[in-house]
Order: C-alpha cells, then sequence, then structure tokens
C-alpha cells in the first residue's frame, strides 16, 4: 500500500496498515534479533498471559517531518527507560534502550512515506508493546515474549487551531494507590474506558481521575497529564505513585523553567482549590497539550482562562514544544534523535 489516498490534512488518530512493523521474540532468556514484516497479525497461543492476566505494556512516540526534510524523533530514550519501568513491574524481560530505539528506526525508515509533511502539523505516531505469550495457565510470568513496534500517520489533533475544552471529575479510580497507576499497561486503560464514555455522553471530553487514596487532589486528565498555571506564573503539575509519568509533563515543566521563565513545580492540585490557577491543560504525545476551560466537578463548574479562548502561557507552552519537536527551535540537548 501507498500513502497517495492520504489527504494529510484531514487525518485524525485511527488505524491505517503502514508497510512493515518490527517484531522481535524472547525465548530461553534472551531476545532474537527482531525483524521486519509486512504481516499485520500476531499468532500467538490461545493461554497467553497478555489475554487473560494483563502481562502487557506499551508506549507511544512520535517522529516529525522537519522543514529541512530530516527526521526528528522525540526523547525515545525516555519511551524505552519507561517501558523497562514498566517491564519490571509485571516481571517482563526488559529491552535495552538500544534495541528499543533500532527498532524504532528500523520502522521509521520503512514507513517514510507515510510520514505527513512538514506543515501539516501531522507526525508518525510509533506505538512499541510488549506482551506476555505462549503456552500457560497458572497465573505466573509467560514462558515467552514479543516486542512489537508499529506506526500510523496522525494529524494535527487541533485541525482548527488550538482549543480549550470541558473535563468532568470522575467516581471512578484509574488506579489504585500502589498498584499500576505508573505503569503504562492495558489494565489501566480498560478500567478507564467506562468512565471515559460516560464522561463524553455528557458532553466532556473525558473525564479527571482524582488521587485514589482522598480523592480530593487532580492525579490524571483522561489518559493525560494535569498542569496548572497560578496566578504568579508558577507552571504546576502533580506528583503520585498512581500517576503515570508523561513525557510530555517532564518536557513542558524544563519549557517553562528554561525557556518561558516560570517556576516549575510538582506539587498537589486540589480539586476544591482551583481558583490559584489562571490557566490549566492535559499533556501526552497524542496532544502535545489539550488547553482545559473548564472543570465540572460535582455540582460545581469551574473556568479557568475562557471556554473558548486559549490562555497565553498555555499557548506559548504549546508552540515552544512543538517547535521543538518539529526542528524549528533548538532543542535542549539529548531531546532529538535524527533518523534520516
Ligand atoms: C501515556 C500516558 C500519558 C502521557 O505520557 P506521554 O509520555 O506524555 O505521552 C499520560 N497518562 C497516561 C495514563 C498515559 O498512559
Amino acid at each position: 500500500m501507498g500513502n497517495s489516498t492520504i489527504d494529510w490534512n484531514s487525518l485524525g488518530f485511527s488505524y491505517i496498515k503502514t508497510d512493515y512493523r518490527y517484531v522481535s521474540h524472547w525465548k530461553d532468556g534472551q531476545w532474537d534479533q527482531g525483524h521486519l514484516t509486512e504481516d499485520n497479525r500476531l499468532a500467538i497461543s490461545e493461554a497467553s498471559t497478555a489475554l487473560h492476566y494483563g502481562q502487557q505494556c506499551f508506549e507511544g512516540l512520535k517522529a516529525y517531518r522537519c522543514k529541512d526534510g530530516s527526521i526528528n524523533l522525540f526523547r525515545p530514550d525516555q519511551n524505552a527507560k519507561r517501558m523497562q519501568r514498566s517491564c519490571e513491574r509485571l516481571l517482563a524481560p526488559l529491552v535495552s534502550e538500544e534495541k528499543f530505539i533500532d527498532a524504532c528506526r528500523q520502522v521509521i525508515l520503512a514507513n517514510e512515506h507515510f510520514i505527513p509533511p512538514y506543515g501539516t502539523g501531522g507526525a508518525l505516531y510509533l506505538r512499541p508493546f510488549l506482551i506476555g505469550v505462549g503456552d500457560n495457565m497458572g497465573v505466573n510470568s509467560a514462558p515467552e515474549f514479543i516486542f512489537s513496534v508499529f506506526c500510523i500517520p496522525v494529524g494535527n489533533y487541533f485541525k482548527n487551531g488550538l482549543s480549550p475544552s470541558n473535563f468532568v471529575v470522575s467516581e471512578y479510580d484509574r488506579a489504585a494507590p500502589q498498584g499500576t497507576g505508573a505503569a503504562k499497561v492495558g489494565g489501566n486503560y480498560a478500567a478507564s474506558l467506562l468512565p471515559g464514555v460516560q464522561a463524553k455522553k455528557r458532553n466532556f471530553s473525558d473525564c479527571i481521575y482524582l488521587d485514589p487514596l482522598t480523592h480530593t487532589k487532580i492525579e490524571e486528565v483522561g489518559t493525560a497529564n494535569f498542569f496548572g498555571i497560578t496566578r504568579d506564573n508558577q507552571f504546576v503539575t502533580p506528583v503520585s505513585p498512581s500517576i503515570l509519568p508523561s513525557i510530555t509533563k517532564y518536557s513542558l515543566l524544563h519549557v517553562a523553567k528554561e525557556r518561558l521563565g516560570l517556576e516549575a513545580i510538582e506539587g498537589d492540585i486540589y480539586i476544591d482549590q482551583l481558583d490559584r490557577f489562571k490557566e490549566a491543560g492535559a499533556c501526552g504525545t497524542a496532544v502535545v497539550i489539550a488547553p482545559i476551560g473548564g472543570i465540572q466537578y460535582g455540582e460545581q463548574f469551574h473556568v479557568f482562562h475562557s471556554e473558548t479562548e486559549v490562555g497565553p502561557v498555555t499557548r506559548k507552552l504549546y508552540q515552544e514544544l512543538t517547535g521543538i519537536q518539529f526542528g524549528d527551535v533548538e532543542a535542549p540537548e539529548g531531546w532529538i534523535i535524527k533518523i534520516a
């Protein structure tokens, strides 16, 4: 399949079968060298732990076409390290940083014509994942594993420019206090489907999860991290063992401090003290930043900057970070790996 039928400007975030994906198998204590394949199906044992006991984890990162035609991969070392931490939590074998980045590189190069052109705001989204497979019945770690990376071209999330949307606080928890919230595992996502649908039925973009222990502090926004800009220009983002450590969030902490001159801190964000903040947003690889217009909490609806306009600090953060990703703004050392 080619890319001649793709309309880059109307691309969303949907599955498209691109030409090649990378697959590597782990057996008898080691990974094989891995290979590219055109087959987008996996044949695995019906007794695989990934199917029954949720022994699986994944990652998400993007490659960008730059103005000069080169390709930027954004902070893949951070995704590799995070997948290692997820694997440690799940008793799965680790993939080395080198193998992880090499797999991404192979997939990008083999599907290069699927990278959206510079200027469309799109990118090549990479989905590395690791699953426990093989014949196994008891609740044990799997006898074999598969590490795979596939990719899809994705469009700019904001087709008509950055715009805010509203969120609602969920009564469900996403993760347990000492559970798997900090690991990027599918089980957390399965648990988030119902609260997400309930929020969307009420015309909210997604739901906000409070800390599972006291239900007084903001933890996550759907499948993104939260940040707020205080009235005295602090960039604040919550810290907790049940939050998934977003690479976009850590990148924004750096950009806020080093490029925008804000005080950047990780600290508690109480749901009944939202007046501290003049702006708020959700951040993650897929959207980069989704500005938050307002938050519904029980009977109360709190509006930050505006329900229709994006605040100036949020806009600057978005421009600086996307500028770095597309190669238009100088990147902090080590943030960009040139693929071609
Ligand atoms: C992946 C993910 C994020 C965002 O992480 P990024 O590294 O910025 O893409 C935030 N929250 C959850 C629950 C996630 O799974």
